[in-house]
């Protein structure tokens, strides 16, 4: 590790710099009035070293990052029986905000896809919206290291125009995968996703992963470790949406991308990696988010089935 990877990154950070490719998401008004060409790489080991360059401390939001993290949550608040009768962890192969569920199953595909991570969100337990979003933000802190905060404007931006959500949170109350109010649900997800982060949390939050739910810096256990094992076999087949298939072929890591522009990877055992570049592909990942891990992946030999 030490200097290889620091020089590493300047490197890949560099070379993959000129790309400006793709598109800010538009459909939140708020995630199209950010700066198109921020860019930051940040790489945290299981020791707690964290390697960044460029934007690496600037807040946007965690979008659909949040989905393994609360799907997480559900699975310790409810066991992982429970969820699977709610959730399945097929890949869809559509994209993320598809009106779809399972045909034989009735049930969400998986985690991933925004009618899994509004299942997800439902099951977090909690007397209330106010206090059942504070478990989620107070959890992603750990994972963080440090308190996160809730972006307003991008919450209103997206409950403001979340039509489609909520068409699935009401599918999903019609097919009794939610028993309770479909737009709390929904409301619950919005929240969520309008966290702030910066690429600095998120490698940390993904080197939490890695050292199987410890956080490499506080020492605090967030997750259990068998429930690390069950989230970044999602993570692996359905992080990437409809491009999870040409990820894992070309990458070979479990990841999760947002529409806000950030994706993070996990080398078991070893790294949490992040990126942060808004522009977006067809597929809503980060195009030189998706360019910077994949060249990461073959020059650190990151494949999960490289045998060196
Ligand atoms: N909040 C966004 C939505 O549901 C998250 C989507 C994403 O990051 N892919 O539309």
């Amino acid at each position: 590790m030490s200097t290889v990877v620091g020089a590493l990154i300047e490197k890949i950070f560099s070379e993959t710099c000129s790309n400006r490719d793709g598109e800010l998401a538009d459909y939140i008004p708020e995630l199209a009035a950010v700066a198109p060409d921020s860019f930051g790489i940040c790489i945290a080991t299981v020791d707690g070293y964290v390697y960044e360059v460029g934007d690496a401390r600037l807040p946007f939001t965690i979008q659909s990052i949040s989905k393994p993290f609360t799907y997480a949550l559900a699975l310790a608040d409810r066991g992982a029986e429970a969820v699977g009768e709610k959730i399945d962890v097929e890949p869809s192969g559509e994209p993320f905000n598809e009106i779809s569920l399972d045909p034989t199953t009735e049930r969400p595909r998986n985690p991933m896809i925004n009618a899994g991570a509004i299942t997800a969100a439902s099951l977090v337990a909690g007397p209330d919206v106010e206090s059942r979003f504070e478990r989620i933000r107070g959890t992603y802190s750990r994972y963080a290291g440090r308190e996160l905060t809730f972006n307003e404007a991008v919450y209103a931006s997206e409950s403001h125009t979340g039509h489609r959500n909520r068409a699935i949170g009401h599918m999903l109350r019609s097919f009794d995968i939610i028993t309770g109010d479909p737009d709390e649900a929904v409301d619950l997800y919005f929240r969520q996703c309008s966290i702030d982060v910066t690429c600095r949390d998120l490698s940390l939050m993904a080197a939490t992963m890695a050292n199987n739910g410890v956080n490499p810096v506080t020492q605090d256990t967030v997750l259990a470790p068998v429930l690390v094992e069950r989230v970044l076999s999602v993570m692996s087949t359905c992080g990437m949406y409809d491009g999870a298939g040409k990820w894992l072929y070309e990458v070979g890591l479990p990841a999760k991308s947002g529409v806000g522009g950030g994706i993070v990877a996990v080398l078991p055992g070893q790294i949490g990696i992040a990126i942060y570049s808004p522009r977006l592909d067809a597929h809503g990942n980060s195009v030189r988010g998706v360019e910077a891990c994949r060249a990461l992946s073959t020059e650190l030999e990151l494949h999960f089935l490289h045998v060196t």
